[in-house]
């Protein structure tokens, strides 16, 4: 016993007790799952084989361990990182395991805080089982108590996860009913002891016996805290779930005062009791700053309370030089960290298991994770033995003894009586002590024993959520749609207007033809009216009449003669002189009754000749009539001729289209779908080229701004407090605010080229997954479902096609994944310095209420002119808008006109074609009658 022991009753004999012991941060890697494997996410994380590093982007990171990808097995992980732990629980250490992580990055898999049905993979069953192991081996020299408790924090409030009145609640099947306390439940409250033990009032803390009553209230608590999924809106996902562990150990054989005296003798120890607290934190995510969802982002800033102060303890307790100077630790920001408050830099030996996920869209939240993390490795923590107090102060006595029997030999003496005294005086000590600790702990187990709640092993069906659905961004369907020019075989337009042209030369030959049989026919239709002008018939009956007539009046006319020449020979036989006279006027009158005979002759004759030429126009009426009986005959012919052959080539045209058509869903459609690929192909790679450098511009700008000055107008020309000349300090006062309010648009435009980066990557990565699945089942020869959404697309591009397409998709998703993890990193850069800017404070640089009312005026202005830019581009904009309506009302002015005139154009071929048609049938018709 050279060194005297330490006055400290929190020294431990065993050795370990108080000393300085850091946090470990152990890494745990995800694989990609299957969500991102879909969206053709790329793994951006790199473990440096054999040594706890990990890359991504250009930053590297050292921890403790890195478990899962390349570097060790993550079955490795219990064992170094949470063995230890549970050991340290039987010699009275407690210990905290915090799992830290965006959601999704695999917090719960990781604790096995979403227990199920015995499944022993998570790092809390493995800790019930070595628990329970352990306690087997021991429990012939030591009394074990266990409880358990298990809460949630869930926006600032402590629910109490095993509150058997909150049971019935988890059944409903939204899972979030179980939040609220029953009101006549006060609610559960944070209280510190004198000793400075945190305690929570009022949660339920239950006794178990058995691993299996253990495993029973883990996944009671699971079940009414989550909905079972990774759903980013689900409670589980907002909110710190704490299962916490109690080991209460009496040791049973204790011999009074141990004949050898070796203090290191463990079984000096009466009663221990050690808490591990395993801590399944919230999602570490940044609420979306471009959501639209107010009411989310205010939940989200809300439940990130408890991050965000845990982040604040953690940066305090890690940065030396402010441990140093005893800096105040914000442990009351919050309940997490309040709860936490001996697991982070106090009695408690800590392990925090930092999850990520490598996949590319991750990459900013896996840098902020890393480190956030990598921050926790500075804090230092002072695990003590926990001692019943009773047990400390018989410690304490035992080592003042031993100190005085040491002194009492090196001094060579007391009295033997006194010694004696002493002795008994410690002897009596000692069984009063060991008395009251019986006692203690008899009360402790009554205590305990009054509370052994029932679990009503309930179905609870867990409501399985569904995995987050991506919205396809419609930010490049444009360019699916374009290109539409159909690049067929040269040769093939070559027949086809050969034969076109051939169509339209025999149609105008005939058209010709048809023309000039018209005009034949007009001519002789012409002729016709002038010969049988008049109607023959009548005219022939009018003759005949008149030359009846005529024959008629020539035979009165002779008659008359006659008689008169009778009269004469009667009159010549008398002979006298009257009848002389007689004789002489009868004579008169023949003579003109023989000019009458004559003239009728003539008329008759006359009249024959008009029938005789009547009869030759008649002939002549006939032939003309028969020629163009013949010509019109022509004409139908040749009309049906003309529809043949337009049927014909119609019928031609048509198979010729079908035939083009199967070709191209065939062979030469290749050919067209490689050529309309290429063209959108290269189109989105310029564009995707386009958008990365723009974004690489800002980026870089961005490095540059956040690298190159720095964010205090001290570091900023000014010399370190002392203050010179008024003016030039105000001037630099106002290049600080500029340089600031510069860095915030800067970050807001990378953060807007981010999300639009992020939005190209899930189409580019939608549309990849669903070819990758289509080729896979062509290849196993199975036609894929046509339904789904961009299948049928899929299906009908040729392998050649979607291999193409493929490979140009996974060029364009490298770039625009190098682009997301570079954006990621700067922007991670600027969250880290908003973040200690604000616990900074941005406005504690001022000195003076001068200095502030200039920066205020400077400011104003600033937003002066930045509100009147702001209306000027409004104006622009309305400017704009209204020029745009007109545009669009013209256009469909012009589309209604045009929809017009189609179908004008229609009405119009449909009565050409009917004119024909009835002019084909009438010809017919005539030529028939
Ligand atoms: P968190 O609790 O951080 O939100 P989860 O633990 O729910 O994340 O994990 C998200 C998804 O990833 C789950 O489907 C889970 O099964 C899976 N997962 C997480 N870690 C791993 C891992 N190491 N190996 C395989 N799958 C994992
Ligand atoms: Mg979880």
């Amino acid at each position: 016993m050279d060194t005297p022991p330490s006055p400290s009753p929190v020294s431990s004999p065993g050795g370990g007790g108080g000393e300085d012991c850091c946090v470990k941060v152990a890494v745990h890697v995800r694989p990609l799952i299957a969500d991102e494997k879909a969206q053709g996410c790329k793994d951006c994380v790199t473990v440096v084989p054999g040594k706890p590093q990990v890359q991504i982007g250009t930053h590297s990171f050292t921890f403790d361990h890195v478990y899962g990808s390349t570097g060790s097995p993550s079955t490795a992980m219990f064992e170094e990182c949470v063995a230890p732990l549970v050991d340290g629980l039987f010699q009275g250490y407690n210990a905290t395991v915090l799992a830290y992580g965006q959601t999704g990055s695999g917090k719960t898999y990781t604790m096995g805080t979403g227990f199920k049905d015995g499944y022993q993979a998570g790092i809390i069953p493995q800790v019930m089982s070595v628990l329970f192991g352990k306690i087997e081996t021991l429990k012939h020299q030591t009394e074990f108590q266990l409880h358990v408790s298990f809460i949630e924090i869930l926006k600032e409030e402590v629910r109490d996860l095993l509150d058997p009145s909150c049971l019935h609640k988890a059944e409903s099947p939204n899972g979030h009913s179980g939040k609220v306390n029953l009101p006549g439940k006060p609610p559960i409250q944070i209280r510190e002891s004198s000793n400075g033990v945190i305690t929570l009032a009022g949660s339920t803390e239950v006794t178990v016996g058995s691993f299996k009553e253990m495993a029973a209230y883990l996944e009671q608590g699971s079940l009414s805290r989550a909905t079972g999924s990774t759903n980013m809106n689900n409670q589980s996902s907002r909110s710190h779930a704490i299962f916490t562990i109690t080991v209460e150990q009496m040791r049973k054989t204790n011999p009074l005062f141990a004949g050898d005296g070796s203090p290191n003798d463990g079984m000096n120890d009466e009663y221990l009791c050690a808490k591990l607290h395993l801590v399944d934190l919230a999602g570490s995510e940044r609420a979306k700053r471009t959501g639209s969802d107010g009411l989310r982002f205010k939940e989200g800033i809300h439940i990130n309370k408890g991050l965000l102060a845990l982040g604040n303890v953690i940066s305090a307790l890690g940065d030396e030089k402010k441990r140093k100077e005893g800096l105040h630790v914000p442990y009351r920001d919050s309940k997490l960290t309040r709860l936490l408050q001996d697991s982070l830099g106090g009695n408690s030996r800590t392990c925090m298991i930092a999850c990520i996920s490598p996949a590319d869209i991750n990459a900013e939240e896996t840098l902020n994770t890393l480190k956030y993390a990598n921050r926790a490795r500075n804090i230092q923590n002072k695990p003590i033995v926990n001692r019943d107090p009773m047990s400390s102060e018989m410690l304490k006595m035992r080592q003042q003894l031993e100190y005085l029997q040491a002194e009492l030999c090196a001094r060579g003496g007391f009295s033997s009586d006194e010694v004696q005294v002493l002795k008994e005086r410690i002897a009596w000590l000692e069984a009063t002590n060991e008395d009251l600790c019986r006692e203690l702990h008899v009360y402790r187990s009554r205590c305990a024993a009054v509370d052994p709640r029932e679990i009503d092993a309930q179905d609870i069906c867990s409501v399985k959520g569904e995995g987050l659905k991506r919205s396809l961004c419609s930010l490049e369907a444009s360019d699916y749609q374009m290109v539409e020019t159909v690049q067929s075989d040269a040769r093939e337009i070559d027949e086809e207007v050969a034969k076109e042209w051939e169509h339209t030369l025999l149609q105008s030959t005939m058209d010709k033809e048809l023309h000039e049989l018209n005009r034949r026919l007009e001519e002789k239709e012409s002729e016709m009216k002038l010969v049988g002008g008049f109607d023959t018939a009548a005219l022939k009956q009018h003759f005949g009449k008149k030359i009846m007539e005529m024959e008629d009046e020539k035979r009165v006319v002779q008659q008359e003669r006659d008689r008169l020449l009778a009269e004469i020979a009667i009159l010549s036989a008398g002979s006298d002189g009257h009848a002389q006279k007689l004789q002489d006027a009868h004579s008169q009158k023949l003579k003109t009754l023989e000019t009458q005979i004559l003239d009728l002759k003539k008329k008759q004759e006359s009249q024959v000749q008009l029938l005789k030429q009547k009869h030759k126009s008649d002939e002549a009426a006939k032939k003309l009539q028969e020629e163009i009986q013949s010509i019109k005959a022509q004409k139908v012919q040749l009309q049906h001729r003309m529809k043949q052959e337009a049927e014909q080539f119609r019928q031609w045209k048509a198979s010729r289209e079908k035939e083009l058509l199967q070709l191209r869903k065939e062979g030469r459609r290749n050919e067209y779908e490689r050529h309309k690929l290429q063209a959108i192909n290269q189109r989105q790679k310029m564009v995707l080229q386009r958008k990365t450098e723009e974004a690489a511009v800002a980026t870089k700008r961005l490095k540059e701004l956040l690298e190159g000055r720095k964010s205090s107008p001290r570091d900023n020309g000014l010399s370190n407090g002392h203050v010179t000349n008024g003016q030039s300090n105000e001037k630099s006062l106002h290049r600080w605010l500029d340089h600031e309010l510069e860095v915030m648009v800067n970050i807001h435009e990378v953060r807007f080229e981010y999300e639009k980066q992020s939005q190209v990557r899930t189409a580019l990565g939608e549309e990849l997954a669903v070819l990758r699945q289509v080729d896979e089942l062509a290849s196993k020869g199975i036609t894929p479902p046509k339904g789904k959404n961009g299948f049928a697309r899929a299906t009908s591009m040729s392998p050649n096609a979607r291999m193409s397409r493929i490979a140009s998709l996974e060029s364009m998703l490298s770039i625009s994944s190098n682009s997301l993890v570079a954006m990621a990193s700067q922007l991670s850069e600027a969250e880290e310095r908003e973040r200690s800017l604000t616990s900074r404070g941005r406005w504690n640089q001022l000195r003076s209420m001068g200095e502030a009312k200039s920066l205020l005026q400077h400011m104003f202005h600033s937003l002066g002119d930045a509100r009147c830019q702001m209306w000027e581009k409004d104006m622009e904009i309305k400017e704009i808008k209204e020029q745009f309506k007109e545009l669009v009302n013209l256009l469909r002015q012009s589309e209604t006109r045009r929809k017009e005139i189609e179908k004008e154009l229609r009405l119009r071929e449909q009565a050409v074609a009917i004119a024909l048609a009835t002019a084909a049938s009438v010809g017919l018709i005539s030529k028939h009658s």
